[in-house]
């Protein structure tokens, strides 16, 4: 472990000392009496230019036969570069293969390969560049969110992941089950759940919002952070079966405090890579899409624009625009409506509120129209809907009526009305998913290639 890790060589340049280095080789090149290597050892997109000479004793037995995916140690003096576009270079005195990678084999040769040909060897894709930078991305966000809501004083809670709650009342979620799927006990002709190993139905978390407000009522601002299941077929660019959400829940705060807290965590997340992911964002900047840091930039340059859902409705209309779907009020906004708003007529982040309440969530606050609801969708260029949230409803009998009139199981909700019932409080909260804030800061077109082991519909393998 007392190998020097090639982003911190990079940046300190202790020119003069020696330094071990562990990584894998990328590219060799030879010429007359030396070699020229390039290792990588995923600190950092760049690569540690290695110099080595035809008398390391090793050298024709080993060294002229390094390929690309080698992994290697090499101990070296650090010296300066005379080659364009690095700095710094290292002048092997040792290198000792570990690994052999051979290049008739080995799927990760010099060329580009496209993103579906990666998808198809998932346990080798982070070895290339552009799916090592998303990894990175993703890990510096990821502290990102946690430093922003530490910052902020919110507590992190650990929600289930095994569930008994349907966040929406929807049928999208993964059954749990220990039965033998090919002799489960019946009753009455349907699958016997008493009998399973909860002593009923339990299913895969689809959010973990109605156990966060729990906590948000007992420690005030509170956020979860973890994995989310949906069981939709949905086979699109934006959706997993299995991605990750942050669900901040705050009590004592309204829809307005919402949206300022999602705007400004969006906000400290987009800055965030522009300084501390420069580099790897400078790579999606010039093979994914050249348009990258302007979009990133121009989501910090101003407030979001905030526009009740009427209004949207409106807008669209107006506009003019041939779209596949209806546009009614009262009708949900389909992603074509959501990007249009974003991408053609305000060209900037836009905050959808208060939308029809029968098209959205019964734990959504009922406005004083009666007919629409304390909700907001963020929606994002190139992205659509980013972020979902709400204020809560927190009066006892307007949820009550919700419950019934959406046809919900009340036992299964007494919990929640108790909420209701002992100290409510006014509350709110949302739900980003994190994959999709990757997607929009790095540019990938797919969802896919923005989580390192993609599940999806038919797919989840390696
Ligand atoms: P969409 O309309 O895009 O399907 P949704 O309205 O079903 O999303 P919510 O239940 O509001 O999503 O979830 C909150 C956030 O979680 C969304 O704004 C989005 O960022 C993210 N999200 C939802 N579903 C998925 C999914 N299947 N894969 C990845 N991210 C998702
Ligand atoms: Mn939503």
């Amino acid at each position: 472990m007392s190998a020097h890790r090639i982003a911190t060589l990079l940046r300190d340049q202790p020119l003069g000392t020696t330094v071990t280095v562990n990584g894998w080789i990328r590219t060799r090149r030879d010429a007359k009496g030396f070699s020229f290597l390039e290792v990588n050892d995923g600190s950092c997109l760049a690569n540690l230019q290695v110099i080595v000479e035809a008398s390391l004793p090793n050298y024709e037995a080993e060294i002229a036969r390094l390929a690309t995916g080698c992994a290697v140690r090499v101990i070296g003096e650090l010296a300066s570069s005379p080659a364009k576009g690095q700095a710094v270079e290292l002048k092997a005195s040792e290198i000792t293969v570990y690994g052999w990678a051979d290049p008739e084999s080995y799927p990760l040769q010099k060329k580009r390969h496209s993103f579906e040909f990666l998808r198809t060897i998932a346990h080798l894709r982070p070895r290339t560049n552009s799916l090592g930078a998303v990894a990175r991305v993703r890990s510096t966000l990821a502290h990102a969110v946690h430093d922003f809501f530490r910052e902020r004083g919110f507590f992190l809670v650990h929600t289930p992941i095994i569930t008994t709650s349907d966040c929406e009342g929807a049928g999208e979620m993964f059954t749990v089950t220990g039965l033998d799927l090919d002799q489960p006990p019946k009753r009455e002709g349907r699958v016997d759940f008493s009998r399973d190993f909860f002593g009923r139905r339990t299913s895969l978390t689809v959010s973990g919002q109605l156990e966060a407000e729990i906590y948000a009522l007992a420690l005030g601002n509170v956020y979860t952070f973890g994995p989310t299941f949906r069981a939709e077929n949905s086979n699109t660019s934006r959706h997993l079966a299995e991605f990750w959400m942050i669900e901040p829940e705050m009590a004592f705060c309204d829809l307005a405090d919402d949206i300022d807290v999602a705007e400004a965590l969006l906000k400290h997340l987009v800055g965030c890579a522009l300084t501390e992911c420069r580099e790897d964002l400078g790579l999606f900047a010039r093979f994914i899409d050249q348009g990258l840091i302007a979009r990133l930039e121009n989501v910090l340059a101003r407030p979001f624009i905030r526009l009740p859902y009427s209004e949207a409705i409106e807008q669209l209309k107006v506009s003019g625009h041939d779209f596949e779907y209806p546009v009614a009020w009262g009708l949900d906004l389909q992603s074509e409506h959501e990007r249009f708003l974003t991408e053609t007529i305000f060209k900037q982040p836009v905050v959808v509120i208060d939308y029809p309440k029968a098209i959205k969530a019964f734990y959504m606050r009922q406005n004083d129209d009666n007919r629409t609801v304390a909700a907001m969708d963020i929606l994002f260029p190139g992205i659509g809907e980013i972020v979902g949230g709400s204020q809560r409803e927190e009066r006892y009998e307007v949820l009550l009526a919700r419950l019934t009139d959406a046809g919900l199981p009340l036992a299964d909700y007494q919990w929640y009305l108790d909420l209701r019932r002992f100290g409510s409080a006014r509350h709110a909260g949302f739900g980003l998913g994190f994959e999709r804030i990757i997607q929009f800061v790095t540019g990938m077109a797919n969802i896919r290639e923005v989580v390192p082991f993609p599940r999806t519909p038919g797919s989840a393998g390696f």
